[in-house]
C-alpha cells in the first residue's frame, strides 16, 4: 500500500518514533506519547507530513548506497552487519562513567571527549523527563555533568531527532546519540538540510533489539510494587554494573533505597513483550548508518563486571575519533576480531533473516511494509534459519496480521500522564513490592 504522509506510516504501525518528521515539518507535525505504541507524530494541520518529512522517514524504509564493502571496510561483515572498519572491546577509562553506563559507558565517554577536547558544542540525545520520570525527552547536553545524568539505556519510547534544530543552530558541530533508526533518520535529514549536515560532528548508534511502549514501563513499575505512575520519582533500566538492574524510586520510599529487578526480569519477562511492531520489521539493529556503534559483548559472562562495551567504527571519521579517544586515555579498548560481532549478537543475525520472511508475507497479503534497499536479508533467511524459524517468519506472520489486525489504521491518542505526586501527597501512599519477583527496597549502595 502507498504511504503518502508520515501519518500513514504511523497509522500502519511502521513508525519507529524517531521524531525527524517533527524536526523537518514543525508547523505540521508534533511528537506525542501514545501508550501502547510509542512516540508518534500527531497532525498540527489537517494536511502535511509528506515531502521531506516522509522522504527522510526511517519507518518507511532505509537504503545503503551500495552492498559492496568499500576500501577499509571488513568484507566478511558487510552483508549482514553493514559497513565496519574496525572493532574493539573495552570501556570508559573513568571508573565512575564506566559503572554508570549501560554497557561500558563508551557512548558517553566519546561524547564527553568530543565536548571537552574536540571543541564540539553539545550532544543531542535523550534522558528522563524531569516532570514525568518514566517518559523521555530529547536533551542537548553541553557539560560532562549533563551527560552523566543521562547515561544508561532507556527501554522506552524516545525521539531524539525531534530536536535536531538544536544541532543545526549550535555554534559548532555536535554529537548525536540514538538508536539505529534515529541515527539513520538524522543522516537522511542531513541530506536535505545542508545546515544540519555541517553541524553533525559525530553520530553514535546504540545497538537496539526493539523499543517497548510506555505500557511496558508501567507494567515493569507495577512489578516493582509501584502501581501508581504518578508516584514515580526515578526510573533506570540498566547501568551501575553490566548489565545492571532496572531501578526505580517512588514517593514514600525510604531515603537511600530503591526498587530493583534483574535485567532478565525487566527486559526478558516484561519489556520485550511490549516492543512496537516496526521493531519486528527492523533490518538495522546495530547502527549501520552511524560513525560509531556500541553494544554489549554478550559472548562474555556478565556477573560482577563493572561495565564492558563492544565498539564498531563504521566510517573513517569514527576510526579517527576512537583512535584519538584511546590516545587521550579516555577509552580503554583492545582490538577485536570480526567474529566477536556474531558471537555477541547471534539473535540479531537471525532477526535479519526473519525480517525478510515477515516482509515478504506482509507484501503477499497486501499489508504495509518498510522498504530496505541494498541491505541483504534473503540469504540470511535461506542459510541461517532452520525450517521452524522459516515457518515462524512466514506462517507466523499471517497469524500476527490477524492477531494485531494489521490491515486497519490504528487510532493514535495522546497519553496524558497523571501529574506527579508531591512528597506531601505521600503520607498515605505505601507501595508494596511485588512478591512474584521478590523485589525489595535495597540500599542504593548495595
Ligand atoms: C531500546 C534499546 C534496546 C537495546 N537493545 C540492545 C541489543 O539488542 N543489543 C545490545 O547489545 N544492546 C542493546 N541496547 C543497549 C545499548 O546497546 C547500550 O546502550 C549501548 O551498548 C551503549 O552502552 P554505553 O554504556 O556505551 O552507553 P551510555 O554511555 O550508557 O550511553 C547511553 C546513551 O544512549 C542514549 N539512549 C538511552 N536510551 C535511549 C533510547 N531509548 N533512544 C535513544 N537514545 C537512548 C542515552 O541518552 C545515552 O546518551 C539497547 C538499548 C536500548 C535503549
Ligand atoms: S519513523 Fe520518524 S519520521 Fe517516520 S513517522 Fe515515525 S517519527 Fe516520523
Ligand atoms: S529495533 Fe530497529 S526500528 Fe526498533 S527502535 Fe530499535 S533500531 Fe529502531
Amino acid at each position: 500500500m502507498g504511504l503518502r504522509t508520515v501519518h500513514d506510516v504511523a497509522g500502519k504501525q511502521l513508525c519507529t518514533g524517531c521524531g525527524v518528521c517533527a524536526y523537518l515539518a514543525p508547523d505540521e507535525v508534533r511528537m506525542a506519547d501514545v501508550l501502547d505504541h510509542g512516540r508518534r507524530p500527531l497532525p498540527i494541520t489537517p494536511v502535511g507530513g509528506g515531502g521531506d518529512a516522509l522522504a527522510c522517514c526511517p519507518g518507511a524504509g532505509l537504503a545503503h548506497s551500495t552492498v559492496d564493502a568499500g576500501p577499509g571496510e571488513i568484507a566478511e561483515l558487510r552483508a549482514t552487519w553493514g559497513p565496519v572498519r574496525a572493532l574493539w572491546e573495552g570501556y570508559a577509562t573513568d571508573p565512575e562513567l564506566r559503572y554508570a553506563g549501560s554497557s561500558g559507558g563508551v557512548a558517553t565517554a566519546l561524547a564527553a571527549f568530543c565536548l571537552e577536547r574536540r571543541g564540539m558544542a553539545g550532544v543531542l540525545h535523550i534522558g528522563a523527563r524531569a516532570d514525568v520520570p518514566y517518559l523521555n525527552e530529547a536533551r542537548f547536553s553541553r557539560t560532562r555533568a549533563e551527560l552523566m545524568a543521562t547515561t544508561g539505556s532507556r527501554y522506552a519510547p524516545a525521539s531524539p531527532c525531534e530536536r535536531l534544530d538544536l544541532v543545526e543552530a549550535a555554534p559548532a558541530p555536535s554529537v548525536f546519540i540514538g538508536k539505529p533508526c534515529d541515527v539513520a533518520a538524522a543522516g537522511l535529514a542531513a541530506r536535505v538540510r545542508p545546515a544540519l549536515a555541517a553541524k553533525l560532528g559525530l553520530t553514535i548508534g546504540i545497538f537496539c533489539a526493539g523499543t517497548p511502549s510506555t505500557r511496558g514501563t508501567l507494567e515493569m513499575l507495577a512489578a516493582m510494587g509501584v502501581p501508581d505512575p504518578a508516584s514515580v520519582l526515578s526510573v533506570h533500566y540498566r547501568g551501575q554494573g553490566w548489565p545492571g538492574h532496572a531501578r526505580a524510586t517512588a514517593v514514600g520510599d525510604a531515603v537511600g533505597t530503591e526498587r530493583r529487578l534483574t535485567y532478565e526480569q525487566s527486559w526478558g519477562e516484561i519489556l520485550q513483550r511490549h516492543r512496537q511492531w516496526r521493531c519486528y520489521l527492523c533490518a538495522d539493529h546495530t547502527g549501520e548508518f552511524a560513525d560509531i556503534a556500541v553494544g554489549d559483548p554478550w559472548y562474555r559472562p556478565t556477573g560482577d563486571d563493572p561495565g564492558r562495551s563492544l565498539v564498531l567504527a563504521r566510517t573513517a571519521r569514527g576510526v579517527a575519533t576512537i583512535a584519538a579517544a584511546i590516545g587521550a586515555g579516555v577509552l580503554t579498548l583492545v582490538p577485536a576480531a570480526p567474529g566477536i560481532l556474531p558471537a555477541s549478537q547471534p539473535n540479531l543475525v537471525n532477526a535479519r533473516g526473519a525480517v525478510w520472511g515477515r516482509i515478504v508475507t506482509l507484501r503477499a497479503t497486501g499489508q504495509a511494509a518498510p522498504r530496505f534497499r541494498r541491505m541483504p536479508m534473503a540469504g540470511v533467511w535461506w542459510r541461517r534459519l532452520c525450517v521452524r524459524e522459516k515457518l515462524r517468519s512466514t506462517v507466523g506472520t499471517v497469524k500476527r496480521i490477524r492477531r494485531r489486525r494489521l490491515w486497519r489504521t490504528v487510532e493514535l491518542l495522546e497519553y496524558a500522564p497523571t501529574p506527579a505526586l508531591t512528597p506531601a501527597d505521600s503520607a498515605s501512599l505505601i507501595a508494596m513490592p511485588d512478591p512474584r519477583h521478590a523485589v525489595g527496597l535495597h540500599d542504593q549502595g548495595s
